[in-house]
């Protein structure tokens, strides 16, 4: 629903490759939805390369943000589950958070990238944003949606991320309690502000980015550990390759494998019971096989 960047984040290429951002028309985005919905579809993931600063007007010239599409979505009965991504702190308006309460078609999981916890090194990134304020955010989620979990992008071992720097972002991973994300050591990229920062060094950046992984793991774990024994609404997306299980995901967006599934669940929501975890997965029996769960 939207392409393109104007952040200009110091170690990005996005905004000179993709150009800036641009949004498609609402009507077009709807008439499609409605379309894919005819077709089976119980669950739309609008996507964007900045997702959240969606704008864009119908014919009659009203402007339309990212919470009014996803308002006039959410109308469209047999749609079930709507989701977005990717999004950036800095669009992450209050019209936007308080969608989550008023539809719960919007599911509880954001993917909302952060970088890094040091507000030195996310100057120096030019995020535009905070720790403070991207904390902030994520506490005014959790007060409308208590439920809500959230995942991130992290790039270690920036040019001048300093030990306090790291465990700064440490803190804030522990904080927020992210249920995946996405790790990168700090790449170089020809043309960018940051290529002309000097780099540090690369065992320290590999230290790092251990640490920090190790640590998204421990909490991925635990996050699964704990639903053992819960009863979990899973939209079944596909019967599993080579073998009998089915594949769906739960609210949050975790993948969850049933071994007692059959055609006919496929593009619905059952309850499943969850009996065991992996690090990226839950395994599960399905309950009330009779009758189709609401939403
Ligand atoms: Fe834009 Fe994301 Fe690249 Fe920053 S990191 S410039 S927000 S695409």
């Amino acid at each position: 629903i939207q392409e393109g960047c104007d952040k200009f984040c110091n170690f990005c290429v996005v905004p000179y490759t993709r150009g800036p951002e641009y949004s498609r028309s609402p009507e077009e985005i709807i008439k499609e939805a409605k379309d894919l919905i005819l077709n089976g579809a119980k669950e739309i993931t609008l996507l964007g390369q900045n997702v959240n600063a969606y704008s864009s007007q119908n014919k009659k010239g009203e402007i339309y943000k990212l919470s009014d599409l996803i308002m006039k979505l959410q109308n469209l009965e047999e749609l079930k589950r709507i989701r977005y991504t990717t999004s950036h702190p800095k669009d992450m308006s209050n019209d936007l958070v308080h969608c989550y309460k008023k539809t719960k078609k919007l599911m509880p999981f954001l993917h909302l990238p952060v970088q890094s916890g040091s507000n030195k090194i996310l100057k120096s990134m030019n995020r535009k944003h905070t720790r403070e304020e991207y904390l902030s955010i994520i506490q005014n989620l959790v007060k409308v949606r208590p439920d809500i979990n959230f995942s991130s992008d992290f790039i270690v071992g920036y040019p001048g991320e300093t030990e306090q720097d790291f465990y700064d972002t440490i803190s804030l991973i522990k904080e927020v309690n992210f249920i995946n994300s996405f790790s990168f050591i700090y790449n170089p990229r020809p043309g960018t502000p940051a290529s002309n920062l000097k780099e540090i060094d690369k065992e320290t950046q590999k230290k790092r980015l251990i640490t920090l992984q190790n640590l998204l793991e421990d909490i991925q774990k635990k996050e699964n550990k704990n639903k053992v024994g819960e009863l979990k609404k899973v939209l079944i997306e596909n019967k599993m390759k080579n073998e009998p299980s089915y594949f769906g995901r739960i609210a949050n967006s975790t993948p969850v494998v049933i071994s007692n599934g059959n055609e006919k669940d496929i593009g619905k929501i059952i309850d499943v019971r969850i009996e065991s975890y992996n690090r990226n997965t839950l395994f599960g029996v399905k309950e009330n096989t009779e009758r189709e769960a609401a939403a």
